[in-house]
Protein backbone atom coordinates (compact mmCIF):
# COMPACT_ATOMS: atom_id res chain seq x y z
CA UNK A 1 0.00 0.00 0.00
CA UNK A 2 1.23 3.54 -1.28
CA UNK A 3 1.80 5.00 2.49
CA UNK A 4 2.09 8.29 0.00
CA UNK A 5 -2.08 8.37 0.07
CA UNK A 6 -2.76 8.56 3.73
CA UNK A 7 -0.72 11.87 4.12
CA UNK A 8 -3.33 14.25 5.14
CA UNK A 9 -5.05 15.26 2.35
CA UNK A 10 -4.14 19.34 0.72
CA UNK A 11 -5.72 20.51 -1.96
CA UNK A 12 -4.50 23.59 -4.15
CA UNK A 13 -7.45 24.92 -6.30
CA UNK A 14 -6.58 27.03 -9.04
CA UNK A 15 -8.33 29.70 -10.51
CA UNK A 16 -8.57 30.37 -14.45
CA UNK A 17 -11.17 33.10 -16.03
CA UNK A 18 -13.58 35.42 -15.45
CA UNK A 19 -14.87 36.72 -11.94
CA UNK A 20 -17.55 34.33 -12.14
CA UNK A 21 -15.20 31.44 -11.58
CA UNK A 22 -13.77 33.24 -9.04
CA UNK A 23 -16.67 33.24 -7.32
CA UNK A 24 -17.12 29.56 -7.74
CA UNK A 25 -13.69 28.54 -6.55
CA UNK A 26 -13.98 30.72 -3.51
CA UNK A 27 -17.56 28.59 -2.72
CA UNK A 28 -15.70 25.53 -3.33
CA UNK A 29 -13.11 26.44 -0.66
CA UNK A 30 -15.69 27.36 1.82
CA UNK A 31 -17.00 24.19 1.50
CA UNK A 32 -13.71 22.60 2.08
CA UNK A 33 -12.72 24.47 4.67
CA UNK A 34 -16.40 23.78 6.23
CA UNK A 35 -15.54 19.77 5.73
CA UNK A 36 -12.44 20.49 7.99
CA UNK A 37 -9.86 20.00 4.84
CA UNK A 38 -6.66 21.60 4.46
CA UNK A 39 -7.21 24.36 1.41
CA UNK A 40 -4.90 26.82 -0.49
CA UNK A 41 -5.67 28.62 -3.50
CA UNK A 42 -2.88 28.99 -6.37
CA UNK A 43 -0.19 27.78 -3.47
CA UNK A 44 3.50 28.30 -4.48
CA UNK A 45 4.74 26.13 -2.11
CA UNK A 46 3.67 23.03 -4.58
CA UNK A 47 3.08 21.24 -1.52
CA UNK A 48 -0.78 20.04 -1.93
CA UNK A 49 -1.48 16.52 -2.98
CA UNK A 50 -4.94 17.30 -4.80
CA UNK A 51 -5.42 19.76 -7.30
CA UNK A 52 -8.62 20.90 -8.81
CA UNK A 53 -8.43 23.31 -11.56
CA UNK A 54 -11.26 25.39 -12.54
CA UNK A 55 -11.13 26.51 -15.97
CA UNK A 56 -12.50 29.02 -18.56
CA UNK A 57 -13.94 27.67 -21.87
CA UNK A 58 -15.07 31.55 -23.08
CA UNK A 59 -12.55 32.11 -26.65
CA UNK A 60 -9.55 30.62 -27.80
CA UNK A 61 -7.35 32.06 -25.63
CA UNK A 62 -8.80 31.11 -22.60
CA UNK A 63 -9.19 27.76 -23.69
CA UNK A 64 -5.77 27.60 -24.44
CA UNK A 65 -4.32 28.74 -20.97
CA UNK A 66 -7.37 26.45 -19.22
CA UNK A 67 -5.55 23.48 -21.50
CA UNK A 68 -1.90 24.03 -20.37
CA UNK A 69 -2.89 24.62 -17.27
CA UNK A 70 -4.08 21.00 -17.25
CA UNK A 71 -1.39 19.30 -19.17
CA UNK A 72 1.37 20.94 -16.39
CA UNK A 73 -0.52 19.45 -13.63
CA UNK A 74 -0.77 16.28 -15.80
CA UNK A 75 3.03 16.09 -16.09
CA UNK A 76 3.23 16.67 -11.96
CA UNK A 77 0.98 13.89 -11.22
CA UNK A 78 3.06 11.42 -13.81
CA UNK A 79 5.60 12.80 -11.96
CA UNK A 80 4.35 11.47 -8.83
CA UNK A 81 4.49 15.40 -7.24
CA UNK A 82 0.89 15.20 -6.77
CA UNK A 83 -1.69 12.39 -6.24
CA UNK A 84 -5.08 13.75 -8.26
CA UNK A 85 -5.94 15.96 -10.58
CA UNK A 86 -9.66 17.07 -11.04
CA UNK A 87 -10.86 19.52 -13.88
CA UNK A 88 -14.43 21.43 -13.37
CA UNK A 89 -15.42 24.69 -14.71
CA UNK A 90 -16.50 25.95 -18.31
CA UNK A 91 -13.89 24.48 -20.26
CA UNK A 92 -14.95 21.12 -18.92
CA UNK A 93 -18.24 21.50 -19.06
CA UNK A 94 -18.02 22.44 -23.18
CA UNK A 95 -15.85 19.42 -23.44
CA UNK A 96 -15.59 16.79 -20.91
CA UNK A 97 -15.99 13.96 -23.44
CA UNK A 98 -13.29 15.43 -25.43
CA UNK A 99 -11.19 16.02 -22.52
CA UNK A 100 -11.59 12.88 -21.01
CA UNK A 101 -10.16 11.41 -24.07
CA UNK A 102 -6.57 13.73 -24.78
CA UNK A 103 -6.00 14.17 -21.47
CA UNK A 104 -6.61 10.98 -19.81
CA UNK A 105 -4.22 11.56 -16.93
CA UNK A 106 -6.81 13.63 -14.99
CA UNK A 107 -8.75 11.62 -12.30
CA UNK A 108 -11.92 13.27 -13.03
CA UNK A 109 -13.73 16.01 -15.37
CA UNK A 110 -16.84 18.35 -13.88
CA UNK A 111 -19.30 20.46 -15.45
CA UNK A 112 -20.17 24.23 -13.96
CA UNK A 113 -23.01 22.58 -11.45
CA UNK A 114 -21.10 19.72 -10.06
CA UNK A 115 -20.17 20.89 -7.06
CA UNK A 116 -21.56 18.25 -4.93
CA UNK A 117 -20.07 15.71 -6.87
CA UNK A 118 -16.78 17.32 -6.77
CA UNK A 119 -17.13 17.76 -3.43
CA UNK A 120 -17.70 13.60 -2.81
CA UNK A 121 -14.78 12.62 -4.79
CA UNK A 122 -12.13 14.93 -2.43
CA UNK A 123 -14.13 13.30 0.87
CA UNK A 124 -16.44 16.53 1.79
CA UNK A 125 -20.02 16.55 1.97
CA UNK A 126 -21.66 19.71 0.37
CA UNK A 127 -23.31 21.66 3.35
CA UNK A 128 -26.38 23.33 2.29
CA UNK A 129 -26.33 25.30 5.59
CA UNK A 130 -23.14 27.28 4.25
CA UNK A 131 -25.18 29.54 1.85
CA UNK A 132 -23.42 33.06 0.95
CA UNK A 133 -20.18 31.55 2.94
CA UNK A 134 -17.23 31.46 1.17
CA UNK A 135 -13.12 31.48 0.87
CA UNK A 136 -12.63 34.40 -0.80
CA UNK A 137 -9.56 35.20 -2.52
CA UNK A 138 -9.86 39.00 -3.10
CA UNK A 139 -7.79 41.48 -0.76
CA UNK A 140 -10.70 41.16 1.90
CA UNK A 141 -11.94 45.00 1.84
CA UNK A 142 -13.78 43.82 -1.79
CA UNK A 143 -15.75 40.85 -3.03
CA UNK A 144 -17.36 39.25 -6.09
CA UNK A 145 -21.23 39.02 -5.28
CA UNK A 146 -22.45 36.49 -8.16
CA UNK A 147 -26.46 37.91 -7.99
CA UNK A 148 -27.34 35.31 -10.95
CA UNK A 149 -26.13 32.04 -12.96
CA UNK A 150 -26.31 31.51 -16.59
CA UNK A 151 -27.64 33.80 -19.42
CA UNK A 152 -30.93 33.79 -21.65
CA UNK A 153 -29.68 36.16 -24.12
CA UNK A 154 -29.22 34.59 -27.58
CA UNK A 155 -25.84 36.58 -28.42
CA UNK A 156 -24.22 34.81 -31.96
CA UNK A 157 -20.94 34.37 -31.17
CA UNK A 158 -21.35 33.55 -27.39
CA UNK A 159 -20.97 30.48 -25.54
CA UNK A 160 -21.31 30.78 -22.26
CA UNK A 161 -25.04 29.79 -22.03
CA UNK A 162 -23.83 26.86 -22.99
CA UNK A 163 -21.12 26.55 -20.23
CA UNK A 164 -23.30 27.87 -17.65
CA UNK A 165 -27.16 27.19 -18.77
CA UNK A 166 -30.05 29.27 -18.19
CA UNK A 167 -30.61 32.42 -16.23
CA UNK A 168 -31.14 31.57 -12.44
CA UNK A 169 -31.30 34.71 -10.47
CA UNK A 170 -30.23 34.69 -6.69
CA UNK A 171 -33.17 35.44 -4.28
CA UNK A 172 -32.67 39.47 -2.47
CA UNK A 173 -32.88 37.83 0.81
CA UNK A 174 -29.82 35.16 0.44
CA UNK A 175 -27.88 37.35 -1.23
CA UNK A 176 -28.42 39.83 1.55
CA UNK A 177 -27.12 37.65 3.93
CA UNK A 178 -24.54 36.86 2.00
CA UNK A 179 -23.57 40.75 2.03
CA UNK A 180 -23.54 40.56 5.89
CA UNK A 181 -21.65 37.98 6.16
CA UNK A 182 -19.24 39.63 3.67
CA UNK A 183 -19.28 42.56 5.85
CA UNK A 184 -18.17 40.98 9.08
CA UNK A 185 -15.60 39.64 7.28
CA UNK A 186 -14.38 43.15 6.61
CA UNK A 187 -15.92 43.26 3.07
CA UNK A 188 -16.43 47.13 2.26
CA UNK A 189 -16.48 47.42 -1.76
CA UNK A 190 -19.24 44.90 -3.10
CA UNK A 191 -18.66 44.22 -6.71
CA UNK A 192 -21.79 42.77 -8.43
CA UNK A 193 -21.38 40.44 -10.78
CA UNK A 194 -23.31 37.99 -13.53
CA UNK A 195 -23.63 36.96 -17.27
CA UNK A 196 -26.26 39.67 -17.73
CA UNK A 197 -26.60 41.97 -14.64
CA UNK A 198 -29.63 44.20 -15.96
CA UNK A 199 -32.02 40.89 -16.52
CA UNK A 200 -32.02 40.09 -12.05
CA UNK A 201 -35.10 39.18 -11.13
CA UNK A 202 -36.66 38.16 -14.42
CA UNK A 203 -37.31 34.43 -13.71
CA UNK A 204 -37.90 34.24 -9.99
CA UNK A 205 -39.67 37.87 -9.19
CA UNK A 206 -41.01 38.14 -13.10
CA UNK A 207 -40.00 41.76 -13.12
CA UNK A 208 -35.97 43.18 -13.36
CA UNK A 209 -35.19 43.65 -9.98
CA UNK A 210 -31.51 44.97 -9.50
CA UNK A 211 -32.44 48.32 -8.48
CA UNK A 212 -34.51 46.96 -5.21
CA UNK A 213 -31.54 44.52 -4.52
CA UNK A 214 -29.20 47.53 -4.59
CA UNK A 215 -31.63 49.15 -2.36
CA UNK A 216 -31.30 46.61 0.31
CA UNK A 217 -27.70 45.77 -0.44
CA UNK A 218 -26.99 49.31 0.30
CA UNK A 219 -28.84 48.74 3.99
CA UNK A 220 -25.67 46.14 4.72
CA UNK A 221 -23.83 48.18 7.59
CA UNK A 222 -20.05 48.12 6.57
CA UNK A 223 -21.14 48.15 3.28
CA UNK A 224 -19.90 51.29 1.68
CA UNK A 225 -19.44 50.26 -2.03
CA UNK A 226 -21.39 48.50 -4.83
CA UNK A 227 -19.87 48.19 -7.83
CA UNK A 228 -22.26 46.89 -11.35
CA UNK A 229 -20.27 44.54 -14.03
CA UNK A 230 -21.61 43.33 -16.50
CA UNK A 231 -25.07 44.92 -17.48
CA UNK A 232 -26.78 44.34 -21.00
CA UNK A 233 -27.89 47.26 -23.23
CA UNK A 234 -31.24 45.85 -24.27
CA UNK A 235 -34.36 46.72 -22.18
CA UNK A 236 -31.55 48.18 -19.27
CA UNK A 237 -34.04 49.44 -16.43
CA UNK A 238 -34.26 52.96 -15.84
CA UNK A 239 -34.61 52.45 -12.21
CA UNK A 240 -31.32 51.44 -11.68
CA UNK A 241 -30.12 54.55 -13.38
CA UNK A 242 -31.82 56.58 -10.89
CA UNK A 243 -30.93 54.54 -7.91
CA UNK A 244 -26.77 54.66 -8.60
CA UNK A 245 -27.02 58.75 -9.12
CA UNK A 246 -29.54 58.90 -5.43
CA UNK A 247 -28.18 56.12 -3.49
CA UNK A 248 -24.77 57.11 -2.03
CA UNK A 249 -23.12 53.55 -1.64
CA UNK A 250 -24.01 52.76 -5.01
CA UNK A 251 -20.17 53.92 -7.16
CA UNK A 252 -21.31 56.36 -10.03
CA UNK A 253 -19.87 53.29 -11.97
CA UNK A 254 -21.22 50.97 -14.75
CA UNK A 255 -19.85 48.39 -16.87
CA UNK A 256 -21.80 47.22 -19.88
CA UNK A 257 -20.65 45.04 -22.59
CA UNK A 258 -21.74 47.39 -25.97
CA UNK A 259 -19.61 44.55 -28.43
CA UNK A 260 -20.49 46.75 -31.50
CA UNK A 261 -21.64 49.95 -32.71
CA UNK A 262 -22.58 48.53 -36.55
CA UNK A 263 -26.58 47.93 -37.10
CA UNK A 264 -25.85 44.93 -39.45
CA UNK A 265 -22.87 43.68 -36.87
CA UNK A 266 -25.48 44.11 -33.96
CA UNK A 267 -28.56 42.50 -36.22
CA UNK A 268 -26.09 39.95 -36.93
CA UNK A 269 -25.01 39.24 -33.18
CA UNK A 270 -28.90 39.22 -32.00
CA UNK A 271 -27.69 41.92 -29.47
CA UNK A 272 -31.93 43.16 -30.12
CA UNK A 273 -30.50 46.78 -30.18
CA UNK A 274 -29.66 49.39 -32.82
CA UNK A 275 -26.96 52.14 -33.35
CA UNK A 276 -29.35 54.78 -32.60
CA UNK A 277 -31.03 52.81 -29.27
CA UNK A 278 -27.21 52.44 -28.03
CA UNK A 279 -26.37 55.83 -28.80
CA UNK A 280 -29.70 57.12 -26.84
CA UNK A 281 -29.29 54.73 -24.39
CA UNK A 282 -25.62 56.16 -23.15
CA UNK A 283 -27.12 59.41 -24.22
CA UNK A 284 -29.71 58.93 -20.85
CA UNK A 285 -26.69 57.29 -18.55
CA UNK A 286 -25.03 60.52 -19.21
CA UNK A 287 -27.77 63.10 -18.36
CA UNK A 288 -29.25 61.15 -15.20
CA UNK A 289 -26.07 60.43 -13.86
CA UNK A 290 -23.67 62.83 -15.45
CA UNK A 291 -19.96 62.13 -13.81
CA UNK A 292 -20.82 57.88 -13.86
CA UNK A 293 -18.01 56.31 -15.46
CA UNK A 294 -18.64 54.35 -18.49
CA UNK A 295 -16.79 50.57 -19.11
CA UNK A 296 -17.20 48.85 -22.21
CA UNK A 297 -16.12 45.76 -23.85
CA UNK A 298 -16.17 45.52 -27.76
CA UNK A 299 -15.53 42.93 -30.21
CA UNK A 300 -13.73 43.40 -33.56
CA UNK A 301 -13.29 41.39 -36.31
CA UNK A 302 -16.75 39.50 -36.20
CA UNK A 303 -18.12 38.23 -39.22
CA UNK A 304 -18.61 40.58 -42.17
CA UNK A 305 -16.69 43.60 -40.48
CA UNK A 306 -15.97 45.38 -43.47
CA UNK A 307 -13.53 48.05 -43.24
CA UNK A 308 -16.55 50.44 -43.16
CA UNK A 309 -17.88 48.98 -40.32
CA UNK A 310 -14.82 48.90 -38.41
CA UNK A 311 -14.25 52.62 -39.38
CA UNK A 312 -17.79 53.37 -37.77
CA UNK A 313 -16.86 51.59 -34.88
CA UNK A 314 -14.07 53.28 -34.02
CA UNK A 315 -15.39 56.84 -35.20
CA UNK A 316 -18.36 56.20 -32.37
CA UNK A 317 -14.95 55.25 -29.89
CA UNK A 318 -13.96 58.28 -30.91
CA UNK A 319 -17.34 60.54 -30.46
CA UNK A 320 -18.12 58.74 -27.06
CA UNK A 321 -15.36 59.06 -25.21
CA UNK A 322 -15.65 55.99 -23.10
CA UNK A 323 -14.25 56.03 -19.10
CA UNK A 324 -12.97 52.49 -19.38
CA UNK A 325 -12.85 50.28 -22.48
CA UNK A 326 -11.50 47.00 -23.47
CA UNK A 327 -11.65 45.21 -26.83
CA UNK A 328 -12.00 41.20 -27.81
CA UNK A 329 -10.84 39.98 -31.28
CA UNK A 330 -13.80 37.81 -32.55
CA UNK A 331 -13.49 33.94 -31.76
CA UNK A 332 -15.12 31.90 -33.84
CA UNK A 333 -16.90 29.45 -31.62
CA UNK A 334 -18.48 25.78 -32.46
CA UNK A 335 -22.13 25.37 -31.31
CA UNK A 336 -22.54 28.93 -31.38
CA UNK A 337 -25.29 30.48 -33.89
CA UNK A 338 -22.48 32.54 -35.47
CA UNK A 339 -20.47 29.65 -36.07
CA UNK A 340 -22.60 29.22 -39.49
CA UNK A 341 -21.09 32.74 -40.89
CA UNK A 342 -17.76 32.88 -42.74
CA UNK A 343 -14.71 33.74 -40.16
CA UNK A 344 -13.93 36.22 -43.10
CA UNK A 345 -11.93 38.62 -40.91
CA UNK A 346 -7.96 37.42 -40.89
CA UNK A 347 -6.60 37.10 -37.62
CA UNK A 348 -3.83 39.44 -38.62
CA UNK A 349 -6.46 42.45 -39.50
CA UNK A 350 -8.05 41.47 -36.20
CA UNK A 351 -5.14 41.97 -34.01
CA UNK A 352 -4.77 45.53 -36.49
CA UNK A 353 -8.48 46.10 -35.52
CA UNK A 354 -8.05 45.70 -31.78
CA UNK A 355 -4.42 47.26 -31.47
CA UNK A 356 -6.46 50.39 -33.22
CA UNK A 357 -8.91 50.77 -31.02
CA UNK A 358 -7.12 50.26 -27.57
CA UNK A 359 -4.77 52.98 -29.25
CA UNK A 360 -7.70 55.30 -29.48
CA UNK A 361 -8.65 54.59 -26.23
CA UNK A 362 -5.53 55.10 -24.31
CA UNK A 363 -5.60 58.41 -26.22
CA UNK A 364 -9.17 59.05 -24.96
CA UNK A 365 -7.81 57.83 -21.35
CA UNK A 366 -5.11 60.10 -21.31
CA UNK A 367 -7.44 63.39 -22.13
CA UNK A 368 -10.21 62.24 -19.32
CA UNK A 369 -7.61 61.96 -16.70
CA UNK A 370 -6.51 64.95 -17.03
CA UNK A 371 -9.26 66.62 -16.07
CA UNK A 372 -9.20 65.31 -12.84
CA UNK A 373 -6.35 66.81 -12.13
CA UNK A 374 -5.98 69.14 -8.86
CA UNK A 375 -9.63 67.34 -7.91
CA UNK A 376 -10.00 65.34 -4.82
CA UNK A 377 -11.40 62.03 -4.81
CA UNK A 378 -12.38 59.24 -1.84
CA UNK A 379 -9.80 56.41 -2.32
CA UNK A 380 -9.90 52.77 -1.30
CA UNK A 381 -6.57 51.35 -0.70
CA UNK A 382 -5.29 47.74 -2.04
CA UNK A 383 -1.86 47.20 -1.68
CA UNK A 384 1.38 48.84 -1.51
CA UNK A 385 3.73 48.04 -4.50
CA UNK A 386 7.08 49.77 -4.54
CA UNK A 387 7.24 53.47 -3.33
CA UNK A 388 3.55 53.73 -3.62
CA UNK A 389 0.53 52.84 -1.57
CA UNK A 390 -2.22 52.03 -4.63
CA UNK A 391 -5.99 52.33 -4.42
CA UNK A 392 -9.03 52.92 -6.73
CA UNK A 393 -11.91 55.73 -6.87
CA UNK A 394 -14.91 54.95 -7.31
CA UNK A 395 -14.80 54.79 -10.87
CA UNK A 396 -12.19 52.35 -11.09
CA UNK A 397 -13.00 48.44 -10.85
CA UNK A 398 -9.94 45.87 -9.35
CA UNK A 399 -7.87 44.44 -11.82
CA UNK A 400 -9.14 46.25 -15.35
CA UNK A 401 -9.27 50.35 -14.63
CA UNK A 402 -7.02 52.98 -13.40
CA UNK A 403 -5.35 53.04 -10.01
CA UNK A 404 -4.03 55.71 -7.70
CA UNK A 405 -0.48 55.95 -6.56
CA UNK A 406 0.44 57.86 -3.60
CA UNK A 407 4.11 57.70 -2.15
CA UNK A 408 4.66 55.84 0.49
CA UNK A 409 7.60 58.26 2.10
CA UNK A 410 4.93 61.10 2.20
CA UNK A 411 2.30 59.32 4.19
CA UNK A 412 0.99 55.80 5.77
CA UNK A 413 -2.57 54.21 5.03
CA UNK A 414 -3.53 50.88 5.83
CA UNK A 415 -4.67 48.54 3.33
CA UNK A 416 -9.12 48.68 2.88
CA UNK A 417 -9.17 51.96 4.22
CA UNK A 418 -10.33 54.88 2.61
CA UNK A 419 -8.70 58.22 2.43
CA UNK A 420 -9.19 61.40 0.18
CA UNK A 421 -6.50 61.86 -2.24
CA UNK A 422 -5.70 65.11 -4.34
CA UNK A 423 -4.60 63.89 -7.58
CA UNK A 424 -1.54 65.93 -9.00
CA UNK A 425 -0.30 64.36 -11.92
CA UNK A 426 -2.23 61.29 -14.23
CA UNK A 427 -1.60 59.83 -17.23
CA UNK A 428 -3.04 57.15 -19.73
CA UNK A 429 -4.09 54.86 -16.49
CA UNK A 430 -2.59 56.01 -13.50
CA UNK A 431 -3.53 59.06 -11.54
CA UNK A 432 -0.82 60.49 -8.74
CA UNK A 433 -1.84 62.10 -5.87
CA UNK A 434 -1.30 62.75 -2.01
CA UNK A 435 -3.92 62.00 0.90
CA UNK A 436 -5.54 64.94 2.55
CA UNK A 437 -7.43 64.62 5.08
S1 LIG B 1 -25.47 38.46 -22.54
FE1 LIG B 1 -23.31 38.01 -22.32
S2 LIG B 1 -23.23 35.94 -21.47
FE2 LIG B 1 -25.27 36.25 -22.30
S3 LIG B 1 -25.20 35.42 -24.38
FE3 LIG B 1 -24.83 37.64 -24.51
S4 LIG B 1 -22.60 37.86 -24.42
FE4 LIG B 1 -23.10 35.79 -23.70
Amino acid sequence: MRTKTLKKNKINVITLGCSKNVYDSEVLMGQLVANKMEVEHESEKDDANIVVINTCGFIDNAKEESINTILVQAERKEAGMIDKLYVTGCLSERYKPDLERDIPNVDQYFGTTDLPKLLKVLGADYKHELLGERLTITPKHYSYLKIAEGCDRPCSFCAIPLMRGKHKSTPIEQLVIEAENLAKNGVKELILIAQDLTYYGLDIYKKRRLADLLTELSKVEGIEWIRLHYAFPTGFPQDVLDEIRDNDKVCNYIDIPLQHINDDILKSMKRGTSHDKTVALLKDFRTIVPNMAIRTTLIVGYSGETEEKFQELKNWVQDTKFDRLGVFTYSHEENTSAYDLDDDVPEKVKKVRAEEIMDLQTHISWELNQEKVGKIYKVLFDRKEGDYFIGRTEFDSPDVDNEVLVKAKDTYVRMGDFANVIIEKADHFDLYGVVVD
